[in-house]
This record gives structure tokens, C-alpha cells and sequence, in this order.
């Protein structure tokens, strides 16, 4: 394998302690109510018997202390370490504890990122079996940060299905992708309105289904959520719908995505096991061979990278450390399985013999010669 890693990549993650999986809760537009699936979400998962955690980074509009009815300010407790505070059954922290409510949000990017950085190391957040983090919403410095910073085991995007938001998801989805976070799913929040008189569904936000939606993404559908007062209502009331009227059909849709989302994780970790290609294409006018990944990875390979890296004998003699040996032009002619670790990719100058494993193709992936052009 390369010996050095290239100077563009990022360090590792490292583990919250305690916190055996982080999940964060992204919407690429504001205002679509990612703070209240986040909040729905991890009540619902706290019921199903999870110990949640849920942390409110959106440093520019953080809603938990509303949403969850806690206003006062957390001290600190061991180590300089500021405990989470306990409501509704789960660990929570927002940075809206320590904002000043009349003051506006005006940090720049550094700032804010530092300020993120610090606040989730910063939390003592007991033993959990999950930490929903409600992102800011976008693709900013900050998500980005996170997402290199912090081991987020998968992503889930919230989104109404108007063809304006959906933009915007796909760029999120893109963002995501390269930085190596898989996402779990969608969720259809405030995908229309059901009329408790008569039953009518009014699409208020554009007539696309759920599972329209999800398709022309393709993303799996964790589930969908309909526009109702009540969520309205109970979210500014201090009580996500899931803990005021569990009985409601919203909070039931609520508790049906935990488990979809629940499922998803499962599969994740299945996957992270061995992550393995599902898809392998050839992008001819691009020339770019892209890898779908088990895992739901979408690695990319310049042509000229993956030639390059040719691990063979031939191309890598017996020195020892891999060498980068560049070949002009290179036309990939075919691909091949060998057996369930690697592939064998044939260039059209009849160069065969290098069997690329899966891992080593993870890790070719973040070589800089292997990075497409465009
Ligand atoms: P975001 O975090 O994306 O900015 P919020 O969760 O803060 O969005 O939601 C914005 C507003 O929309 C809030 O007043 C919230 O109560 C309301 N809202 C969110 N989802 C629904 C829904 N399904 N039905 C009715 N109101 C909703």
C-alpha cells in the first residue's frame, strides 16, 4: 500500500468517549423541520430502549432548548466537562444553552468551527448508545468539519419534496460523499397535508410522492411525515409529539422511521464489516471507473491513478515500497472479479495482471492521482 498518506487528507476521526455511534440529522435548506425529526427521533429511540443523546449544533438557529423546554444554562461538572442535561429521556446539549437570545449569531467561520469542535469533546455525555446530532443546515464549513472531525457513523436527510429543496439535497448528498459518510436515508418531512375532517391530501409542498422522492435521489425512504398543527404545537410547547400524544399519527410515523432508521444502522454495520463494489462503471468522456461500495461509498479512479497503482509485480518490482508508475494514456478494456477480494482491471495495451483488493481500492481512492481531474 502507498506508504505516505497524501498531504490533503484529513486526519482520522476520533471516538466520543462513551458513544458508541454518532448519527447526524442534515437538511441542505433551513426550515424544513430537520431540528424537529432530529428531536422526534431521538425520543422515539429512547423508547424503543436506547440510551440517545442528542446534540443541537445548529449554531445559527438551535431550537432544543424550545423544543425539549429546558432554558436553563448547564454548569460545569468533572473534568471541565459540561454535563448533559436530562429531558424527556435523553442526554441533551445545544449550543442555544449559551448563546445570548437577544444577541445575533455573527461568528465567522473559524469561530464557529472551533466553537462546534469544542462543544461536542466538551459534553460529558454518559454511555450512549447513539448521539443524534442536529446539524446546521447546508453544506458549510461547519458540517464539513464535523463530519472530518467526528466518526459519523451515517447521515439522514430531511427534506420537504419541493423541487427547490431538492436541489439542495443532492448537493448535500455530494458533500457527504466526499467525506466518506454514508447516507441512511430520506425523510419526507411535511410531504402534505391530510385534511382530519375528510381525509383529503392536500400536497402543499409539491405533488411527489415519498417514494418518488427517495427514487430520484436514491436514497432509501426512512419514512414520511405529514404537515399537522400538532407537531407545531408540541414542539413550541416544550415536548416533541412522540412524548405529548404518542397515540397521534404523526408521533406513530415518528416511531416507524426510528425503526427504519434503526435497520439502516444494522445494515451499516453489516456492510462496514466488509464493505465489497455492488456497482463498478466506466465514465468514458470522464475517464473515470466509479465504485458504488456495499457500504454506500461511491469511490471515484482517474483512468491514469489506477493504472498507475498498478499493484503487480511487474509494475512494482521488488522494492519493497509501492511506486506510482505512470503509463501516458491508459484505456480500461474490461473488468473482472477475482474471487470476493479483489478485482482485476485489463487495459487495452493487454496489461492484466494486477489484482487490486477491495481494501486496497478504498485506499486508492484518497490517492491524489487516483482523484478525477473534474
Ligand atoms: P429546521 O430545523 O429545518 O430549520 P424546524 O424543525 O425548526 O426546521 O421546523 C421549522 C418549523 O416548522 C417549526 O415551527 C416546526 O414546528 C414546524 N414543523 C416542522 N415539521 C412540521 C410538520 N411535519 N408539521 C407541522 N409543522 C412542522
Amino acid at each position: 500500500m502507498p506508504d505516505q498518506p497524501s498531504p490533503n487528507q484529513a486526519p482520522a476521526p476520533t471516538k466520543l468517549e462513551g458513544v458508541a455511534r454518532v448519527i447526524a440529522v442534515s437538511s441542505c435548506k433551513g426550515g424544513v423541520g430537520k431540528s424537529t425529526v432530529a428531536a422526534n427521533l431521538a425520543v422515539a429511540l429512547a423508547k424503543s430502549g436506547m440510551r440517545v443523546g442528542l446534540a443541537d449544533v445548529d449554531i445559527y438557529g438551535p431550537s432544543a432548548p424550545i423544543m425539549f423546554g429546558v432554558d436553563e444554562r448547564p454548569g460545569p461538572g468533572e473534568d471541565e466537562k459540561i454535563p448533559a442535561v436530562k429531558a424527556h429521556g435523553i442526554s441533551l446539549m445545544s449550543m442555544g444553552f449559551f448563546l445570548d437570545d437577544n444577541a445575533p449569531v455573527i461568528w465567522r467561520g473559524p469561530m464557529a468551527m472551533s466553537a462546534t469542535r469544542q462543544f461536542l469533546r466538551g459534553v460529558e455525555w454518559g454511555e450512549l448508545d447513539i448521539l443524534i446530532v442536529d446539524l446546521p443546515p447546508g453544506t458549510g464549513d461547519i458540517v464539513l468539519t464535523l463530519c472530518q472531525e467526528i466518526p459519523i457513523d451515517g447521515a439522514l436527510v430531511v427534506t420537504t419534496p419541493q423541487d427547490v429543496a431538492l436541489a439542495d439535497v443532492t448537493r448535500g448528498i455530494a458533500m457527504f460523499g466526499k467525506v466518506n459518510t454514508p447516507v441512511l436515508g430520506v425523510i419526507d418531512n411535511m410531504s402534505a397535508y391530510v385534511c382530519p375532517d375528510c381525509g383529503t391530501r392536500d400536497e402543499i409542498f409539491g405533488a411527489r410522492r415519498p417514494d418518488q422522492l427517495a427514487a430520484e435521489l436514491r436514497l432509501p425512504l426512512l419514512g414520511e411525515v405529514p404537515i399537522d398543527i400538532a407537531v407545531r404545537e408540541s414542539g413550541d410547547a416544550g415536548a416533541p409529539i412522540v412524548v405529548s400524544s404518542p397515540d397521534h399519527p404523526v408521533a406513530k410515523a415518528f416511531m416507524h422511521i426510528s425503526k427504519h432508521v434503526m435497520d439502516a444502522i444494522e445494515k451499516l454495520d453489516d456492510a462496514k464489516r466488509a464493505p465489497e463494489p455492488v456497482e463498478i462503471a466506466q465514465e468514458k468522456e470522464r475517464e473515470v471507473v466509479r465504485i458504488k461500495w456495499s457500504d454506500g461509498l461511491l469511490t471515484e479512479y482517474a483512468l491514469s491513478g489506477l493504472r498507475g497503482w498498478c499493484p503487480c509485480a511487474g509494475c512494482q518490482g521488488h522494492g519493497g515500497e509501492r511506486r506510482f508508475v505512470p503509463s501516458g494514456n491508459p484505456r480500461l478494456q474490461r473488468v473482472e472479479a477475482v474471487g470476493n477480494y479483489a478485482i482485476r482491471f485489463c487495459w487495452a495495451d493487454a496489461h492484466d495482471t494486477g489484482m487490486y483488493s477491495f481494501d486496497y481500492l478504498r485506499e486508492l481512492a484518497e490517492m491524489d492521482e487516483c482523484k478525477p481531474s473534474s
